[in-house]
Order: C-alpha cells, then sequence, then structure tokens
C-alpha cells in the first residue's frame, strides 16, 4: 500500500505533492491543521512500514500453540550452515570473524569427516539427526529407491516435501515435540513434515532470497514475543559452494565468497548481540571441496579430447 493510501486511512486525504525529499532523509511538509494527523500517520506508516517488513520473506507459520514456559527458560541456538565451506579455508582466506567465533568458543580446525558421500543433502541432514545416511533415508542428492519404484531428486519439490523420504528426527523435529517452537531458514528436510512434526516458522527453498534479508528474518523471528519465538532456528547459505563448484577452492571467487559468508556471519553475531538472549550461534560446513584433477571435466565435455 502506498504512503498516500496510509494517509488517507486517517481521513485527511493529503496528495503526494505534499511530501518532499530533504537530502538522505525524508519530511512532510504540511498545513499545521495537519500535523496532528500526520504524526500520527507517520506513527502508523513507521508501525506498517515495520509489519511490511516482517512479511519480507514468505514464511510458513504452523500454528503449534505458544512454547511451553519451560523450554522459554532455555538457551537459544541457531546453527547456521556455510554449503561446502572446506575446513581450512577460514584460515586460507582470512576469514576474521569465523576465526574469532571459533577462538572464543569451541572450533574443530582441523575439520569434521562428512559422512558418504559427501554431498549437500546426505550431510545437512545428518548434521540435524546424527544418523548416517544409509539410516536416515537421504543417501545421495538425487537417487532411484527401487523398493519404492520412485526418485528423490532435490529440485523436485514433491519429493523434498514428502515426509516418507526422511527417518531420523530432526532437531526441529525433537524441540517441536518437546513444546520447544523452531524455525528453519532453510535446511534439507525442512519443508516436509517429519517424525509427526513441522517447524513453528519454514520457507520453501528459494536461493534468490537476498543474504541480508534471511539475517533480518531471524532477527525478527528472535524478537517475537517469548511464547511465539523459536528456541532452535537454522540458517544456509550456499555461496561458497557455488563458487567452489564453478571455479575450483584454489580460486579468487572462493576467496571471495569466504568474505562474503564471513562479513554475513560478522554482521549476525553483532545483531544477536544486540538482542540480549541467551544464544549459542554454531556455525557448520556439510562438506568440502577438492580441486579437479586431470581435466576430467574436458573429457566430459569432449570425450575424443
Ligand atoms: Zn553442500
Amino acid at each position: 500500500m502506498a504512503a498516500s493510501a496510509f494517509l488517507r486511512m486517517l481521513g485527511r486525504p493529503i496528495s503526494p505533492s505534499s511530501f518532499k525529499l530533504y537530502g538522505k532523509g525524508t519530511r512532510l511538509l504540511m498545513p499545521p491543521s495537519f500535523r496532528r494527523a500526520s504524526l500520527a500517520a507517520i506513527l502508523v506508516l513507521c508501525s506498517v512500514a515495520c509489519l511490511h517488513a516482517q512479511s519480507i520473506t514468505p514464511v510458513i507459520a504452523v500454528d503449534h500453540g505458544p512454547e511451553a514456559v519451560g523450554q522459554q527458560q532455555k538457551h537459544y541456538v541457531v546453527m547456521v550452515s556455510l554449503d561446502g565451506f572446506r575446513y581450512d579455508y577460514a584460515k586460507k582466506y582470512g576469514a576474521k570473524h569465523i576465526l574469532a567465533l571459533g577462538e572464543r568458543g569451541a572450533s574443530a580446525p582441523e575439520g569434521m569427516i562428512p559422512s558418504y558421500p559427501s554431498l549437500t543433502f546426505p550431510n545437512h541432514y545428518t548434521l540435524v539427526t546424527g544418523l548416517y545416511p544409509e539410516h536416515h533415508g537421504i543417501v545421495a542428492n538425487s537417487f532411484y529407491d527401487p523398493s519404492r519404484k520412485q526418485s528423490y531428486a532435490i529440485h523436485d519439490a514433491s519429493a523434498v516435501t514428502d515426509g516418507s523420504w526422511y527417518s531420523g528426527v530432526p532437531l526441529w523435529s525433537l524441540a517441536e515435540k518437546q513444546g520447544m517452537r523452531s524455525a528453519c531458514f532453510f535446511w534439507p528436510g525442512s519443508e516436509a513434515e517429519i517424525a509427526g512434526e513441522r517447524p513453528s516458522y519454514y520457507l520453501h527453498f528459494d536461493d534468490k532470497i537476498d543474504d541480508n534479508e534471511r539475517i533480518a528474518q531471524v532477527i525478527q523471528w528472535l524478537r517475537l514475543p517469548a511464547e511465539q519465538r523459536p528456541h532452535f532456528v537454522t540458517l544456509y547459505y550456499s555461496n561458497v559452494d557455488h563458487a567452489g563448484h564453478e571455479f575450483g577452492p584454489d580460486t579468487p571467487q572462493v576467496a571471495e565468497a569466504v568474505h562474503h559468508v564471513d562479513e554475513l556471519i560478522g554482521r549476525l553475531q553483532t545483531e544477536l548481540n544486540a538482542l540480549h538472549l541467551p544464544i549459542d550461534l554454531i556455525v557448520v560446513s556439510d562438506h568440502g571441496m577438492e580441486r579437479v584433477h586431470g581435466g576430467y571435466r574436458s573429457r566430459q565435455v569432449c570425450p575424443a579430447g
């Protein structure tokens, strides 16, 4: 809704020509009789702008009722995945925020051993279930199940949202079962009902959603009233993985992607600190990345060569 429409809601139509821009800010020029109404209008505008901000991302909310009182007293967990962020990238490319985070808390400087196969969906789902892929069922990013006579594929919305493909109990389902609210800003499995539960807040995967908007949404969730506020939150970035696949791990493009997600982690930390909530921030990756040896790609493209 346009600003003038809000002002009209107060019963005093103001033409758009009543607005004038001064430098960086916006001020209203108005006759004195309008001042009081306009002050109210500004407040309405401000609050509606805030409401608008709450709907920047297409969040799906599932009403699970208020969070259990006992759970409201507990620490919060924000779990961030940096897809394809190899164990040595932080030092190799000087990711200062991530390195500082590791120094202040616990870290695995030699990396973690991924489950096999070292692919995005099997490993993300292992991270939230504690199960190997042969037990949680997501044995590859795409695979054929001969017993079902059906295929699962990460780009097939009907498959990724079908909970019957996923075994185990992901952390958000475990939280919800115990009366704790959860929210997923992307995570493999988070779009499906698993173990009889869904996150209280989640989104259908859309990697075009702006990186900073994702942080803004997480912060908004953590600013909800206590009984609606999620205690377990996931957040996901694919930048480093994409750069690694496209250009290889030892390239300026990966260095740039690492710096970018490092800045995002720094911003997230700053905004989380400003909430003054007991929050445990966990940053993980699902697998590393290795340079292609032997011209694999050229053989694929040009078999004769
Ligand atoms: Zn991955």
